[in-house]
Formats: C-alpha cells, structure tokens, sequence
C-alpha cells in the first residue's frame, strides 16, 4: 500500500514529536539527518525501530507527549530482561476505544449484545481493550478476567452472555467444559472475537462447531496501542486494519527490503496519530501479507492475511524464504496424513536440498501420495522439496514440542 499525502503529513508530526522530546527515535533521525520525509522513498529508507529499543528505554524513554498528558501505561510482557513500558495520553486511549469500537462493528456486533471479556486486565492490554471498546459501542459488559471456568460458564448462562473475547486456547477450554456438562442448550453466545495468537484452522473449527458461534480474529500489540488494531470480516478473507491510525509494510526480514502488496514478510507498523509513545517503522517479527483489492464486504480498509507465525521461524532455502507454517497448511490438506512430520534441510554438492517427512497408513500408494504433496508445497513456495512418506509411527514423538526443523547446513 503507498502513503497518502495525509498519512505522509501525519508520520512528519509523528517526527516532529519524537526530536523535540529527544526520545530515542529521535535521536536516531538527528544521527541520520533527517527531520522530515517528503515521498514513499525517504520514508522506506528511514531506520527501524525494534523491541529492544524500546527496551532501552525502560522505564519512561519512549514518552514523547508532555507528562500532565499521560493518562496510563501498560508495558508487553518481557520473556527475557526488561519489560517494555508504554505511556498513554487520554486521546490515545480514546483512539484505541475507537479502533476496538470499529472491530466490533465489522464482526456484526451491537450495542445490544452481552461481550464476555476473559483475557487478563492490568499492564496487559487485552482485557482492557476489550473492555474500552465495548462501552465505546454501549454493549453490556461482563468483565471477567482470566480462569475461574465454573464462574464463568454460570455467568455465561445468568447473563445470557453473546460474544466471547478470548484466546483461542481458553475459548477451547471453555467449549470443551460445555460439551462435558452437557449446557450447551443454555448458552446463548453468537459470535468469538478471539485474540491474536496464531491458531489452526482444526481449533478454529472445532470451537466454531463446539459453540455453534462465528469467529473472528483480532490483532494487535502492546507497542501499537493494544488488541484492535485489525480484526477479520464476515468473509473471513484477512483482517481489515485501520489506516487512519497506522500505516503498515511487509518487507523482507533478512534484507530489510519492502516486499510488493501479495507478499509473505514481516509486518512493520508505524503510527500515525498516537502521542504518548509514537514508533515509527516498528517491527513486529510477526508474518502476514498484504491482501490486494477490495474485501467482498465493501469495506474500505486494506487487509492483512491472518498472521503466519514469526520471523524467528524463517528458513532461508534456495534463496527463497520459507516459513514451516506453509508446510504445515499444505500437509494440513491431506486427510490422509498424521499431524506429525520432519523438515530435514542440507546443503549437498553446492546445492540446498530440503526434504519433508510425512506420516500415513499402509492402505495407500506412498509413491503417488508423495508425488502429490511434493507439487501442493511447490505451488506455495516456489520449489519442489523430496517428500517421503514412511509409516505411521516411524517419526520421532516428544512430550513437549517435537522438533520439526532439521538444518544441516550449520
Ligand atoms: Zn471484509
């Protein structure tokens, strides 16, 4: 997608914020000289921020707007080392209400529904978006929180509860529970806004018929406002993002490279109109595309593909890049195969050589079946692998997570 005149005018206010709070992006612009962008051009050649920049800024280095203006911070979960710490002003609270408001709207919901939010409140930002966007919409509130499945199931029935906010892990739980208790007569729910980690399309399915709802996937992150950011549409054909609050690119994760509109790459964010904590260029290391043309459901806004997993997956293969989750959707269409297989890659007499192992029973031709898969992968990433099938049993099982990559190049 290219930069509008307006989207160009906001990210230079977003520049002109971040140097005269001398925030650590703006110490990055004064280094390269530059104060302001005038074309596509300059902006895609203006550096990167990443999570450990902001890292560095720990605790209060990314606030850009004056500090009567922050209202709240919430700080994205650190798995290794410092937390990152994000300050909000009233208008960007304000406008990620809005956001969630708008993802609502788009999954068909209403001010006459009853939204169950599970997800955490606190420094998180998941439950709280839910919550904000809600009474932005005038919907009734049931805010829950996380666990306590007794609880919840009783006030999904007193409370007559239609929308579910959830992970997709708790909302598995939770249809399993129904099941079991034999309640699904009593539940009145109609639709799941489910938040975004990445999930198959055989847990999607298996809630969607469990619970009998229809299911829509929310995006976002900390660093960008929260959940909300982009959300899918009755058509289930990608998640429709608002570009009115940020701009978003796919590029090449190892060159850095912007990628052309129908790409697999990296998402790369920058805001917009936000005041607290702008970023520009941030780099999400999640996978998507952009999703070219218009979205049957008439809606303006542009697409991303639902995400595909993370960058940290990527293999570099042929030259191409290759990500395991586009293995894993083609097997995903055989029937005939176990969920279980093993990527082997090496590099042989100058040359990449990946091979797939796959699993199935002895009732069909291993020869044939491989010939299929090899041309199903090659249609998705440009290469064919050697397949081979073994028998049920043969791969190698683990408690925890198998691992399904091999590289024996290094
Ligand atoms: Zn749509």
């Amino acid at each position: 997608m290219k930069l509008t005149e307006l989207q160009l005018e906001q990210i230079n206010n977003q520049i002109s914020a971040l140097i005269s709070a001398n925030s650590f992006y703006g110490k990055k612009l004064e280094e390269y000289g530059v104060r302001e962008v005038r074309s596509q051009e300059e902006f895609e050649k203006l550096p990167f921020s990443e999570k450990s920049d902001l890292r560095d800024a720990y605790p209060l280095g990314l606030m850009t707007a004056p500090e009567e203006k922050i209202v709240r911070i919430h700080s994205s979960s650190g798995t290794t080392g410092l937390p990152v710490i994000i300050p909000y002003t009233q208008k960007d609270v304000e406008d990620w209400g809005l956001m969630f408001k708008r993802c609502y709207e788009t999954a068909g919901i209403t001010n006459k529904d009853r939204i169950q939010i599970t997800p955490g409140y606190g420094l998180w930002t998941a439950g709280i978006g839910f919550q904000y966007g809600a009474e932005a919409l005038g919907a009734m509130t049931i805010p829950m929180g996380p666990g306590n499945t007794d609880k919840q199931l009783q006030m999904m029935m007193d409370m007559k509860t239609t929308v579910l906010g959830s992970t997709s892990s708790y909302a598995l739980l939770l249809a399993e529970e129904i099941a079991k208790r034999g309640i699904a007569d009593k539940i009145c729910l109609k639709k799941g806004v489910i938040g975004s980690e990445r999930w198959g399309d055989k847990m999607r399915k298996r809630i969607s018929t469990e619970l009998g709802i229809e299911l829509y996937d929310i995006y976002g992150l900390t660093e960008i406002y929260g959940p909300g950011i982009a959300i899918t549409c009755k058509h289930d054909c990608g998640m429709h993002y608002w570009d009115d609050y940020i701009y978003i690119e796919i590029i090449d994760p190892v060159t850095g490279e912007n990628l052309p509109d129908g790409e697999l790459g990296e998402i790369v964010i920058t805001t917009l109109v936000k005041e607290g904590a702008p970023l520009i260029r941030y780099r999400t290391h999640d996978l998507s595309r952009i999703i070219p043309g218009e979205c049957e459901c008439g809606s303006k806004f542009p697409r991303i593909d639902t995400i595909m997993g993370r960058t940290d997956d990527m293999m570099k293969i042929k030259g191409v890049n290759v990500f395991p989750s586009q293995i894993e959707e083609a097997l995903r269409e055989f029937p005939e195969l176990s969920s279980e297989y093993q990527i082997r890659i090496s590099h042989l007499e100058g040359k990449d050589t990946m091979r797939i192992y796959v699993e199935t029973n002895g009732t069909v031709d291993f020869l044939d079946l491989a010939k299929r898969i090899a041309a199903r992968i090659k249609s998705r990433i440009g290469f064919t692998p050697l397949v081979k099938v073994v028998e049920l049993g043969v791969l190698p099982r683990s408690e925890k997570k198998t691992k399904r990559v091999i590289d024996e190049r290094y």
